[in-house]
């Protein structure tokens, strides 16, 4: 089929829509390093693992050699609700680039949780409520996830509560309020209800939180809490099998068209999209049926992947979850105020460290302006109002066609538009007005929270 047959939009149909996860791992030669027990340092066995999360997430957790999950159809009917989600040709942006880069985006956005996450918050619920448990607890950061799992926890009639980072809870009022309308009680974090809480409080005085600090409170409840378990939004092996959906419905429809991508870039933050969307891309690069660049990208305030260390950390301030290897800044690395909330995570996925370790992923870290600059530039042309974290991507996909148009390539461009930014209007003011920093910490301040890395040999 020629080029200029593409539509602006490709929908799959339902009957389209991929039934079963692909898991990555399957493909590694070299397996993501194990989850260890911070007090033994061996690795977490399931029936640890169960203290924490749902039986069937530890299997899957765990689980380094099955390549396809089958979906459960109650949750590929949920998915009906706002999938499949449109891969977009960005006609309009490549006419305004004058570049002959061909770009494309899958749109996570098209829900109420505003990104991609409802994709394993609704796979999480499920599980735990199978499982008959009474509730899940979790944290939140700029306020996606938690949105998210409320949405999957009302529809299943599960108990929510979500431990969201202060500083968000005071920013994002209404994404508060969501979270309470799908019936989740929402705390800001750090508080006075945990143990660890207020031990951050102590610590810390005036502080307004992290994910780390809101990842040891959450785990604190549901680990004290009968009949609950702690989900994460993102990071964790089974968080990118979810997401794997968003990588197979891209591939499916480009393959409609006979269109095979170059260049793959997706923000990182724990690393749940990226993951999911490269997924059967990467499948067929360690395969080797095919090659692709994969490109991650994250802020120039959070930079794990491009400064940090790959080494095993805590996933938490509070040092109360296992150990992952990954790339870190270190558990105690606080970011500072950046706008893309979801991507202030000290840590990466640990598949995703494997594969950029062993060399089939670049990654490359944006300041901020320069973020808000080419997310102004394709809300003006696409539309989209996009999410600060989703813009990181756009501002690498706009460089990549901006140097196809120098060196006059015809490359496929495929990025993950992983949200809407409703939500940071406070953010878009800050640029808007010509008030926006771009902080970027020193290798004195990454050194210092390196030096605080447990010592695993
Ligand atoms: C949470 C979030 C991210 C980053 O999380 P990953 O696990 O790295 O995908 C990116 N974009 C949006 C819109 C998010 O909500």
């Amino acid at each position: 089929m020629s080029e200029n047959k593409i539509p602006y939009k490709i929908y799959l149909s339902e009957d389209e829509m991929p039934k079963a996860w692909y898991n990555l791992r399957a493909d590694m030669k070299n397996k993501p390093a194990p989850l260890l027990n911070p007090a033994t340092l061996q690795p977490m066995t399931a029936q640890e693992l169960e203290g924490v999360f749902c039986s069937e997430l530890v299997k899957q957790e765990l689980d380094d050699t099955t390549p396809f999950f089958e979906i459960p159809q109650e949750i590929r009917d949920f998915y009906k609700m706002y999938r499949p989600s449109p891969l977009v040709r960005a006609y309009c942006l490549e006419e305004k680039l004058q570049t002959p880069a061909k770009i494309y985006y899958k749109f996570e956005g098209n829900n109420t949780s505003g990104s991609h996450k409802l994709n394993s918050a609704i796979a999480q619920a499920y599980y735990a409520k199978h499982q008959g448990l009474k509730g899940v607890t979790t944290e939140t950061g700029a306020g996606q996830w938690g949105t998210a799992l409320s949405m999957a926890c009302g529809y299943l009639g599960l108990d929510c509560r979500v431990y969201m980072v202060k500083c968000s809870y005071e920013q994002k009022p209404f994404r508060r309020e969501v979270m309470r309308t799908y019936g989740a009680s929402v705390t800001p974090s750090p508080s006075e209800t945990t143990a660890v809480g207020r031990k951050i409080l102590q610590e810390h005085p005036g502080t307004t939180g992290s994910l780390g600090c809101a990842i040891s409170e959450a785990v604190e409840v549901a680990t004290s809490t009968p009949g609950y378990r702690y989900v994460l939004g993102s990071v964790l092996n089974q968080v990118v099998l979810h997401q794997s959906i968003i990588g197979l419905e891209a591939k499916t429809a480009l393959d409609k068209y006979g269109v095979k991508p170059d260049i793959i870039i997706g923000c990182a933050g724990g690393g749940s999209n990226l993951g999911g969307l490269i997924a059967p891309f990467m499948g067929e690069k360690l395969r080797g049926e095919a090659d692709y660049r994969f490109i991650a990208v994250e802020p120039a305030s959070c930079p794990s992947l491009t400064r940090g260390k790959y080494a095993y950390d805590f996933c938490d301030t509070g040092a109360v979850c296992p150990l992952a290897k990954m790339y870190t800044l270190g558990s105690g690395f606080i970011p500072s105020a950046n706008h893309a909330g979801g991507l202030r995570y000290h840590g990466m996925s640990s598949t995703l460290s494997q594969l950029y370790h062993d060399g089939y992923m670049e990654a490359v870290s944006v300041e901020q302006t320069q973020v808000f600059a080419a997310a102004e530039a394709f809300a003006r042309v696409e539309g989209i109002l996009p999410a600060p974290e989703s813009s990181h991507a756009i501002r690498v996909a706009i460089d990549e066609a901006l140097k196809c148009k120098e060196t006059g390539e015809e490359k496929t461009i495929l990025f993950g538009l992983t949200g809407t930014g409703y939500f940071d209007l406070y953010a878009y003011q800050k640029y808007n007005d010509g008030q926006m920093s771009d902080y970027i910490p020193s290798d004195e301040d990454i050194a210092a929270s390196l030096s605080q890395l447990p010592r695993v040999d």
